[in-house]
């Protein structure tokens, strides 16, 4: 699975980096960044991802089953 973050939704609210430092950080325009950018699988991470998807108040995580 792969994260992704759709920049045109993604306002900058920093709730996914400053909720799950493990996958995400602040772009300099404050948007989020995914930190991970390749496959995760490891299942902390994987559960992380879609906490933080749920999280993201305009809805851009993106989460990629493949
Ligand atoms: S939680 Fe959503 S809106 Fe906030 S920085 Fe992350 S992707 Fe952007």
């Amino acid at each position: 699975m792969k994260i992704t973050i759709d920049s045109d939704l993604c306002q900058g609210r920093s709730r996914c980096y400053n909720l799950y430092t493990n996958l995400f950080h602040a772009g300099p325009d404050s948007k989020g960044v995914v930190t991970i950018t390749g496959e995760l699988d490891d299942e902390d991470q994987i559960v992380d991802a879609g906490s933080a998807a749920n999280a993201c108040p305009l809805g851009a995580i993106k989460l990629d089953y493949g």
